[in-house]
């Protein structure tokens, strides 16, 4: 059977010291360039960005570097570039550079809106991106533009196309679950994914602190979906290391895959990997916990490393063994946008 895009393979030889109390292992970073955004999702930033004078400033690309060697010292290996909209960042393309010289750093990927990919997915690859996810939550074009807020749904999916040309060696799509795209566009998803080997994840829609009224109307349990999938002939695929939360499935007739997932399910957090770094220089054990743990002013200078370090190790145990969305609590997170989705 065609397997699709191939899964990337943890390094064996890294030495991984990040792990908290429940014995989970912390392999992966996201990191948050930034929690600006020229998109208006309606589940993400409705009234499009707003700056908060009251904030500090981003961290800059020596910041960055120096937070990303700091965990890279633990054995962290993979990064995901994201945000806010990563790629309005005009020195995205140094950083990535920089990041992929850090001793330790063997895999990149980034989340976009796509805006800028059709110009600038070589260039991306380039600098040392491997791979990428790009947001489309709907192929049908008037109901993209009503969710985003932009008429782009052509030029996103030619930057699509821009990737796999650029060669990435993973190229996937996220979409976001919504009652009311529920009835359109199985049969668009299969004629994109018949030819072209991404991979299509569909995401359970979260709540957020802005998000509430939102999320009541619209969330939607991925199931339907799952079962769709069996009864067309789709076989679920192991999970390579790494490859974070979502169930994939396959199919003989298709380049692409489909994937699923699922934060409401039970177990989501069970195999947690990751942790994530704010642009405003806070680290987040959890995407909805209360509050971050600042590290930004141990990212001054290089020699300041055996105490960034120090203040990683000694955050991780605080880390929560799962989110309390269930409960109706979204911690102190207003939208994915701030803390990097
Ligand atoms: N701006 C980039 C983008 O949209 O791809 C990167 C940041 S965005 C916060 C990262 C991902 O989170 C996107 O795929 C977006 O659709 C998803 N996302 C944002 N808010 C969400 C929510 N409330 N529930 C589920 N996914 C969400
Ligand atoms: Fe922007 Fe991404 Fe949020 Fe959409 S989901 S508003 S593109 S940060």
């Amino acid at each position: 059977m065609d397997q699709g895009p191939t899964p990337f393979a943890a390094p064996t030889d890294r030495r991984l010291a990040l792990e908290d109390s429940f014995g989970r292992r912390f392999e992966y970073l996201r990191l948050s360039l930034t929690d600006r955004c020229n998109f208006r999702c309606s589940y993400c930033l409705p009234q499009g960005y707003r700056k908060d004078a009251s904030l500090p400033p981003e961290l800059s690309r020596h910041e960055l570097r120096r937070a990303v060697a700091g965990f890279a010292r633990l054995g962290l290996w993979k990064l995901r570039l994201t945000g806010g909209e990563p790629t309005v960042r005009s020195d995205f393309e140094a950083i990535a550079r920089d990041l992929s010289g850090v001793e330790g750093i063997r895999r990149i990927a980034m989340t976009t809106n796509g805006y800028r990919l059709t110009e600038r997915a070589e260039t991306w690859r380039e600098a040392g991106v491997h791979a990428v996810n790009v947001s489309i939550d709907t192929l049908d074009r008037e109901n993209f533009a009503r969710v985003t807020g932009h008429d782009r749904l052509p030029q996103i999916v030619e930057g699509v196309d821009a990737a796999l040309d650029a060669g990435f060696d993973a190229v996937k799509v996220n979409s976001v679950l919504m009652r009311s795209l529920e009835p359109e566009g199985w049969d668009k998803l299969l004629g994109f994914i018949a030819a072209r080997p991404v991979s299509w994840r569909f995401i359970e829609l979260m709540r957020t602190n802005d998000n509430a009224g939102f999320h009541r109307l619209q969330a939607t349990a991925g199931d339907a979906i799952a079962e769709k999938l069996r009864q067309g002939g789709w076989t679920p695929l192991d999970r390579a290391t790494g490859s974070g939360p979502a169930v994939e499935y396959a199919h003989p007739g298709f380049a692409g895959r489909i994937g699923l997932i699922a934060p409401y399910s039970p177990g989501f957090c069970d195999s947690c990997n990751r942790l994530r770094l704010s642009s405003r220089g806070k680290l987040h054990l959890c995407l909805f916990g209360e509050h971050g743990v600042d590290l930004r002013d141990l990212l001054q200078e290089d020699r300041q490393q055996d105490d960034l370090v120090a203040r990683i190790l000694a955050a991780l145990p605080a880390k929560p063994r799962a989110h309390r969305l269930h409960e109706g609590s979204s911690g102190s997170t207003p939208h994915l946008a701030s803390i990097g989705g």
